[in-house]
């Protein structure tokens, strides 16, 4: 089946919000197994909403249209619809149950114009809305299905999930499935270079690398039957390219972070961190406590900006600064251990560097940056040249850091290791 999105809204239009809703349903229209060949977007203005329907309507086999479902007179998604089809719409009884029990709930009156939204086209599958007022609708036509959700990510996407993609479950031939591996360490073009003849070779299941910011996701995609079956096709690529590829995968999954992982090792072990940060002023510690459990195993965090804090909260030697600087692999190693002797962690982490705009010289570039670990068996600092602006050198340092502390948990981290 081919399917078009129209997402009905003006803000879409001024750029105020970003298009979420598009990208969650030709994500799900995808997996399957459903082409999405246009998606489009349209103010809230009655004639060229009509308009975008039509085209949509003449090329497609179904659309998906989000917004425009609220009480106000700009919202025209249902009305739209109904009319194209030659529907009336009519007073959905069970909806405005529904509409009085939540107004009822929240101890509000319920202004007169909500009552539009109880007004469905008739003959439609009504999508209750388990949060929100808007229902949804699913309506069959001359061959056609057009399928009406809420703008509201928080109210779209659980009736995307749960009522659209069942619904749409049954009209598919088969499903494309995916299984996601995050990489970090290995450039694109690297792991391309070597994954290559599993890319010559690839049809059913497909394998794509996306790069992100610091970290590479592999996309191994198989179309099949059912997820089962789609499985079954994926798990001897997943351990082929796990084979080549060796631990710079650290996780399986598509919101996976390099955080995670370590939380979990760290867990496992039942090891604690302390962070000392001076050029990512704690983004290393928030990461960190992003990760929901992170109180058993992260210690805390020193945010060492100045060269006076290096020395009284982690007893860098005044020698050392003077002699060496604050961006040195002497200085990261020192507050390393500081880290982890001052708050009694297992392992102590650290890293100072220049992130720029200003501040490098010719010895000392942006992006230059120490990361160090210090632990009772382990105390070593690494060099790293990263590119990018302020934020991105800053962001790169955190990853570095977090996959410092994986490796070493895995025991793969060597005094001469190299990223
Ligand atoms: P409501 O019942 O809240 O009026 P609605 O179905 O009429 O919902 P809109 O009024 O079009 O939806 O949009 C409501 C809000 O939903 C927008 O202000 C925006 O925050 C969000 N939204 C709408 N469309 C999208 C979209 N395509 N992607 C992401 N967010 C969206």
């Amino acid at each position: 089946m081919n399917f078009e999105i129209l997402s009905v809204g003006t803000e879409l239009l001024l750029g105020q919000i970003v298009n979420t809703n598009a990208r969650d349903i030709s994500r799900m229209l995808s997996e399957l197994g459903m082409n999405v060949y246009y998606t489009t977007v349209v103010g809230d203005n009655p004639d060229r909403l009509k308009e975008a329907l039509k085209t949509a309507a003449g090329r497609a086999d179904g659309v998906i249209l989000t917004g425009g479902l609220g009480p106000t007179g700009d919202d025209l998604t249902k009305e739209t619809v109904a009319e194209y089809c030659g529907l009336s719409c009519v007073m959905h009884q069970e909806s405005r149950r529904r509409l009085i029990e939540r107004f009822q709930k929240m101890n509000r009156p319920m202004p007169e114009n909500n009552w539009k939204q109880a007004e469905m086209p008739e003959g439609c599958i009504v999508l209750d809305n388990d949060n929100g007022t808007a229902p949804g609708a699913i309506v069959e036509h001359g061959g056609k299905v057009f399928i009406m959700l809420p703008g509201p990510p928080r109210e779209m996407v659980p009736m995307l999930r749960e009522k659209v993609r069942p619904y749409l479950e049954q009209k598919a031939d088969c499903v494309i499935h995916s299984r996601t591996l995050r990489v970090f360490g290995v450039g694109e073009s690297a792991a391309e270079e070597q994954l290559k003849a599993i890319i010559d070779r690839q049809e059913n299941p497909t394998i794509a690398p996306y790069a992100k910011t610091g970290e590479m996701e592999l996309r191994l995609t198989a179309k099949a039957e059912s997820v089962e079956q789609a499985e079954e096709l994926l798990m001897p690529l997943e351990t082929e390219v796990r084979e080549i590829l060796g631990d710079f995968v650290y996780a399986e999954g598509e919101t996976a972070t390099l955080q995670q992982t370590v939380v979990e090792l760290l867990h496992e072990r039942k090891l604690t961190v302390a962070t000392a940060e001076s050029c990512t002023g704690g983004l290393v510690a928030k990461k960190l406590t992003d990760v929901s459990g992170a109180s058993n195993c992260f210690h805390c965090g020193f945010v060492t900006y100045s060269n006076e804090k290096k020395e009284e909260l982690l007893g860098v030697s005044h020698d050392t600064l003077e002699k060496f600087g604050a961006v040195s692999q002497e200085t990261a190693l020192e507050m390393s251990r500081g880290a982890r002797l001052r708050s009694g962690a297992d392992i102590g982490v650290s890293m100072t560097g220049i992130a720029g705009p200003g501040g490098g010289t010719p010895h000392k570039p942006v992006g230059l940056v120490y990361i160090s670990i210090s632990a009772k068996d382990f105390h070593k600092a690494y060099r790293l040249q990263l590119a990018g602006d302020r934020e991105m050198v800053r962001e790169r340092t955190s990853l570095y850091v977090l996959d410092m502390i994986r490796r070493y948990l895995l025991g793969n981290l060597d005094a001469d290791y190299v990223w």
